[in-house]
């Protein structure tokens, strides 16, 4: 829909949004108000550059759009159907809960394990352990290509599956290699197309899932959503996108939570939403609250960083990791407000 900057264009204005719409298409549908003229678009106004040319144009105020630029993340596409599962659980049924380190230490493999077996036993349905880490100081502990040993140990040992994250082809590789079930994109690749096309690529045709991060930076529905189109497009639609807390942080917490946003989500694309409260709050104490606000606003899942002995770990886990008996009675809340909503939803 275009509107103009006057009441209404002339004849030679209106003569050159209809060839550059020509040139895409689309015709000029005028729209006579009794005040105003507004100028529809008919045809498949997804063209950018389309848009782009009749935006330049001195004339013409702006430009909506009214079809989705998400041909497959939209909530109308024929993916909607479609179901991801990870570790037995069918998100959108039931509540899933990722758990582990931030951060594995290769030095000890034990902490792991341990941990492992702890949040299994607490009620976790699959694992998350940092084997690379993006750490904005480029002296501190970057992970060890030795701890996804551990980490594929961690999920032989407990049957449940894992999650890590890869930050560039080599790791991709190497965690699909190993048999890595869920491939994490963290909030500082969020937006990097390259590696996003990559990780489309090479999960096409596997059965692997993706826990797409927003991006820290990323404002718009629209930017997050169109990440996930970028995964999805190579024809692997196991995407799960997470949340995990914006900058500016509150005064207090790490990141500004943003569990707020899954409704919104949830109204523009079937994509599933599992909210990460540890990179949100950034402080153990918070997390329970954090992932009870965001199984209230719709989330589908948690991930959530925990540790048997958060003062032993590394990364962010002395600090933001739960115990795994902070993460049973998190769970347990968790799961009956799950229920709650989800009766409520139906009755
Ligand atoms: C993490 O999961 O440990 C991590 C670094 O996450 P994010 O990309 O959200 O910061
Ligand atoms: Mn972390």
């Amino acid at each position: 829909m275009i509107l103009p900057k006057n009441n209404r264009l002339s004849a030679e204005e209106v003569a050159q949004l209809t060839a550059i719409v020509g040139e895409f298409g689309c015709r000029i549908q005028p729209i006579v108000g009794d005040v105003r003229t507004i100028y529809a678009i008919v045809g498949d106004e997804r063209h950018e550059l389309m848009i782009s040319r009749l935006e330049g144009l001195p004339f013409v105020d702006r430009v909506d759009t009214i079809q989705s630029p998400h041909k497959l993340m939209d909530i109308k596409s024929d993916l909607a159907r479609h179901r991801v599962k990870v570790g037995g659980v069918t998100l959108g049924d039931e509540l899933l809960v990722m758990a582990g380190h931030c951060t594995i230490d290769p030095k000890n493999p034990n902490l792991f394990y341990e941990t492992a077996q702890a949040v299994k036993e607490a009620g976790a349905h699959a694992l998350r352990g940092g084997v690379w880490k993006p750490r904005t100081n480029p002296y501190a502990f970057q992970g060890d290509h030795k701890s996804l040993d551990i980490l594929m140990e961690g999920s032989r040992r407990t049957g449940l599956p894992v999650d890590t994250e890869v930050m560039d082809e080599e790791q991709l590789k190497l965690a699909l290699a190993a048999g890595v079930q869920v491939l994490q994109i963290g909030a500082r690749n969020a937006l990097n197309y390259s590696l996003l096309r990559q990780v489309g690529a090479a999960i096409a045709g596997r059965p692997t899932a993706v826990l797409l991060k927003r991006g820290m930076h990323t404002g718009t529905l629209n930017e997050f959503i169109s990440a996930a189109e970028y995964i999805v497009n190579f024809g692997n639609p196991n995407v799960i996108l997470c949340p995990r807390g914006t900058q500016p942080g509150l005064d207090g917490y790490r990141n500004h939570p943003d569990e707020s946003i899954t409704p919104l989500l949830k109204e523009r694309t079937w994509a599933p939403v599992v909210i990460d409260p540890s990179h949100s709050v950034g402080k153990a104490a918070y997390v329970p609250a954090c992932a009870l606000a965001a199984v209230a606003y719709g989330a589908d899942g948690l991930c959530i960083e925990a540790h048997v002995e958060p003062a032993r770990g590394l990364g962010d886990d002395p600090k933001q990791a739960v115990t795994p008996a902070v993460l049973a009675g998190l769970i347990t809340r968790a799961k009956a407000l799950h229920a709650l909503r989800r009766s409520a939803a139906v009755s």
